[in-house]
């Protein structure tokens, strides 16, 4: 298969070309046709498998046929839950649409609303938003509606965890009947199937593996240990194996201050990222862990949302996260577009239960390690696949 044949016309395939995409990727061979026919689309695809080019290629193919726009109008509404795929999303709209003459941008909540006001006054044809935000500058007229042909609501499942039913439902309420609609997901729960309903209507649905959640190109595993242990333990992993990076995902911001300086006392330097470092020091971290500046970055799991880097190498659960999806959506960090990745667990006695759901969430077990001079004095039990918590047995 190749772009071309999947009805892309050659500024976008030459714009793929020069980024090294060499062919399409499976969300993408199935959704872009699908999309470029005008068809309402649900589709189950996790962060990792292309899936943002599966809906900005064919915007791009469609809007470049059309009209350009008119002030304050915009012609596809792109909504994301978190500000850092906002970025990550406008930038890659501006990299598929570099031959185009299509003009994006992204607005977002934290930061000064002038500058995005701005932007909007001269028209945009592909705005990246977050709900709140939007809704915002909507209530202000900054931006209108009318002009909207595609909507796109990209990790629906995480913008319904965040609490942005309202919003969404709001922003749906204000666009055109006629308005296209595409919705992605990592997983569909009934929540996101009930927001479906009212989002997507005679939807084509697409979903990419269900057990995408087991990317095999992404090896699991997990270290069992005691609580206490677990910095003494990250500092021997990155050591002994010479990690050249790795994300290490954790609970809380103090979790995370903490990890770095118990870090930087065995002559290990990381950085925090959360949401109380500012966005312009957030941008930075990601910037030089991107760049290979910073190696090691101890991240809470809403701030590392939006993370995006080309061939991650490794992550790290040093907390395991909560729902069972977080940890599918983590792993999703690395081993992406087929790039090999690793995914290791710090787990602890007081894990167990969470550690079930997630691997009845998987279906399968995660491989369990055990490193020399860690082994716990409090042993995690065996795993239970098919766990159900208690509050939901009959
Ligand atoms: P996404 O799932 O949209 O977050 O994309 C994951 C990563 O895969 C991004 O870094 C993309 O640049 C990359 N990517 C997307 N499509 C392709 C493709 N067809 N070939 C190679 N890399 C791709």
């Amino acid at each position: 298969m190749t772009f071309s044949k999947l009805g892309l016309s050659s500024p976008i395939t030459r714009a793929l070309e020069e980024l090294g995409y060499q062919k399409p990727t499976t969300i993408q061979t199935k959704a872009i046709p699908v999309a470029l026919e005008g068809r309402d689309l649900i589709a189950a695809a996790q962060t990792g498998t292309g899936k943002t080019a599966s809906f900005v290629l064919p915007i791009l193919e469609k809007l470049n046929q059309g009209e350009t726009q008119r002030k304050k109008r915009i012609r596809a509404l792109v909504v994301v839950p978190t500000r850092e795929l906002a970025i990550q999303v406008e930038s890659k709209v501006a990299d598929y649409g570099k031959h185009l003459n299509l003009t994006s941008a992204a607005i977002f909540g934290g930061v000064d609303e002038k500058p995005q006001k701005q932007r909007l006054i001269e028209g945009v044809d592909v705005l990246v938003a977050t709900p709140g935000r939007l809704i915002d500058l909507y209530g202000q007229r900054a931006v209108y509606f009318e002009e909207v042909e595609v909507l796109v609501l990209d990790e629906a499942d995480r913008m319904l965890d965040m609490g942005f039913i309202e919003d969404i439902n709001k922003i749906i309420a204000r666009l055109p009947e006629d308005v296209q609609n595409l919705l992605f997901s990592a997983t569909l729960s009934n929540k996101v199937r009930d927001l479906a309903k009212t989002a997507v209507h005679n939807a084509f649905e697409i979903s990419i593996a269900a057990n995408a959640a087991s990317k095999s190109n992404i090896e699991q595993w997990l270290i069992t240990v005691d609580k206490d242990k677990k910095s003494a333990l990250l500092s021997h992993l990155i050591k002994e194996n010479q990690w050249d990076q790795a994300l290490i995902f954790i609970e809380t911001k103090h979790g995370a201050a903490k990890l770095v300086s118990q870090l930087e006392k065995r002559d290990i330097k990381a950085e925090a990222f959360h949401s109380g470092r500012s966005q312009a020091i957030r941008e930075q971290l990601l910037a030089d862990f991107k760049s290979g500046k910073i190696q090691y970055l101890v991240a809470t799991g809403v701030a590392a949302r939006g993370i995006d880097i080309d061939e991650l190498s490794r992550v790290v659960n040093y907390d395991l996260p909560f729902p069972a999806d977080e940890y599918v959506h983590r792993i999703g960090r690395t081993g992406r577009a087929d790039a090999k990745g690793e995914a290791i667990s710090l787990v602890s006695k007081d894990n167990f239960k969470n550690l079930c759901m997630i691997e009845s969430r998987l279906g399968h077990l995660i491989e369990r390690r055990e490193v020399e001079g860690f082994v716990p004095n409090k042993p995690v039990p065996i795993s239970i696949l098919n766990y159900v918590p208690k509050h939901k047995r009959q």
